[in-house]
């Protein structure tokens, strides 16, 4: 298995209580994945940690104390030790040890696996537990290199604390990791200067101590709390139902009080006000409208909250949820440049260029995303039956069927990946189903002695048709995401997750172990 993050840990635990022979192998020298790697500051989850958590301990989920109603990144990273340390992973977990190359062995019917550092090893089943937003992006900027102060990814951070006083800092992207940043380094940089693609709709967290009562009022029940939000299409959620009624068919006056209520509320609950928000444009454009207001009344030069205003459907691209973002643009240390038109022309030595003009830095910060679901993959030298390597495999598109297996690609598993509703679901939530169906999965390959179970060519294609068939029943299509590879110069343009919701795509899954793996060849 790869990668230690909440996938890897979860696996871990699961495949081994099912009696199977479990090796971790992790690139970093800590468990955590996305919360080891994201620790710029203010990091932090954008879903209520009482949800964004494992529920397959009641123990565990009873005794863990959440601090805050969104845990930050170090919090994250403490759970993610306890829990490595309370189920007694780390003896299987083998760290500093990043998979270069797997190789399926067609005559062995079996995985065999590298690392950078020469060392193998041999697998009968594979899970990829690497995450769909772990590779970095980093544009490639004409003179980055020679640029002189440092250069730091959101992604990448430093470990040691990045002194940001009386600096010039440069700041590219607009994403949930620069909106989540931005606020705290104005507060202590001498400047800073926002280069923004793409206005963002960011919706306030509302974050702070958790409410005990709350918490209480969750763990008196908290299997059938867990069990209403796996019945939510986000698989999170539960406490909020929509308006009974389509966005347009109530008075103006109803709607703009119930998108005051959410916004008061905070987080995704936005989103959530009516069900065709993500799947009307006009809808949509009510409650993209209504952010805009709000964008308006809270940034005091109308010209600056003009270029802050996002023209595209809300949600397209992943909502932020942010704590101070469009406030931020009042400080008069800040200034936003909008590169919508003229994109960043080259990075000089002690500036970015855009537009013609120098912007003064002596700290470059680069939040610009990740290279999602298919790069995390690709990276690696990962080929299947007949040497067949993922990479030209995915050439067009990453293939696959229900998210989790690949044509040709015997015995492996890919957590959370493209054709799966993870990036629209609580992550966490996703992890849980797709691993307790691999462990049935595999359990149902040794009741039934077979060695190999292998999506077929047609069960592939069909499933990516119909991913793409959804989406375009959605607003997804009618924005440069991440969700479509569109972040990236030459990728395909391919609507990657799945959105047709979290229950149906369980039930999905269900019925095809209930069908014998229907859509599988099995050996
Ligand atoms: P992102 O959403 O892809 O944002 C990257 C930003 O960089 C965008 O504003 C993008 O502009 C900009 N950018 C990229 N290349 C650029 C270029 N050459 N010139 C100028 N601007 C450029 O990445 P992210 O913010 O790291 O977030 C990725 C995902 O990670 C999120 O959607 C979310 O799922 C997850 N995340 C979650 C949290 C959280 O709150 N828990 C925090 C961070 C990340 P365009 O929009 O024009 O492409």
């Amino acid at each position: 298995m790869t990668g230690a993050g909440f996938g890897g840990l979860y696996a871990l635990h699961k495949l081994r209580a099912s009696g199977l022979a479990v090796r971790v192998l992790e690139a970093a020298p800590s468990v955590g994945g996305t919360w080891w790697a994201n620790r710029y500051p203010g990091a932090r989850v954008d879903i209520q940690s009482l949800e964004y958590s494992y529920s397959f301990s009641e123990p565990l989920q009873q005794q863990w104390r959440w601090s805050e109603r969104y845990a930050s990144q170090p919090e994250l990273l403490r759970y993610a030790n306890h829990v490595a340390d309370r189920f007694e992973l780390r003896r299987d977990i083998v760290l500093n040890t990043r998979v270069s190359a797997a190789h399926f062995d067609e005559a062995a019917a079996c995985w065999r696996v590298r690392s950078d550092v020469g060392r193998s090893w041999r697998a009968r089943f594979i899970v990829m537990a690497i995450g769909p937003l772990s590779t970095p992006n980093t544009p490639a900027f004409d003179g980055l290199d020679a640029f002189t102060g440092p250069v730091l990814h959101s992604a990448a951070w430093p470990h040691e604390p990045v002194d940001f006083g009386g600096r010039d800092v440069a700041l590219v992207g607009t994403g949930s990791s620069g909106v989540q940043m931005i606020p705290l380094i104005a507060e202590q940089a001498r400047t800073l200067t926002v280069f923004q693609r793409t206005a963002a709709y960011a919706v306030p967290a509302r974050n702070g101590p958790l409410d005990p009562e709350r918490e209480a009022r969750i763990k008196a029940d908290y299997a059938g709390f867990r069990a209403r939000n796996r019945r939510m299409r986000a698989g999170f959620g539960s406490e909020l139902s929509p308006h009974p009624l389509p966005t347009l068919a109530v008075t103006d006056a109803e709607r703009q009080a119930l998108f005051e209520e959410r916004w008061q509320i905070g987080g995704f609950s936005l989103l959530g006000a009516f069900v065709d928000t993500l799947t009307d444009l006009r809808a949509n454009e009510a409650c993209a409208e209504f952010v805009r207001g709000k964008i308006r009344a809270i940034v005091r030069d109308p010209a600056v909250a003009a270029r802050l205003c996002p023209t595209h459907p809300i949600g397209c691209k992943r909502l932020c949820v942010d704590t101070g973002y469009y406030d931020t643009y009042n400080r008069a240390n800040v200034t936003l440049v909008d590169v919508s038109r003229a994109p960043i022309e080259r990075i000089a030595p002690h500036g970015v260029v855009s537009g013609g003009r120098e912007h003064r830095a002596d700290l470059l910060v680069l939040a610009t995303g990740f290279d999602a679901f298919t790069g995390p993959l690709t990276r690696i030298d990962l080929r299947g039956r007949g040497g067949l390597h993922i990479r030209d495999k995915w050439r067009g598109g990453p293939l696959n069927y229900l998210g989790l297996t690949v044509a040709g690609f015997p015995n492996l598993f890919n957590l959370v990946g493209p054709g799966s509703t993870s990036a629209f679901t609580s992550v966490i939530t996703a992890i849980e189903h797709h691993i307790d169906w691999i462990a049935e999965c595999i359990g149902w390959l040794a009741a039934h002695g077979r060695q190999t179970l292998e999506a077929s060519a047609d069960a592939e294609a069909q499933w990516v048709a119909r991913v793409n068939q959804i989406a375009e029943q959605t607003v997804y299509p009618h924005c440069n995401s991440w969700y479509l590879g569109a972040n990236i110069p030459g990728k395909p343009r391919i609507f990657m997750p799945l959105a047709g919701g979290f229950p149906a795509y369980a039930e999905r899954c269900a019925a095809v172990a209930r069908d014998g793996y229907a859509g599988f060849v099995t050996r």
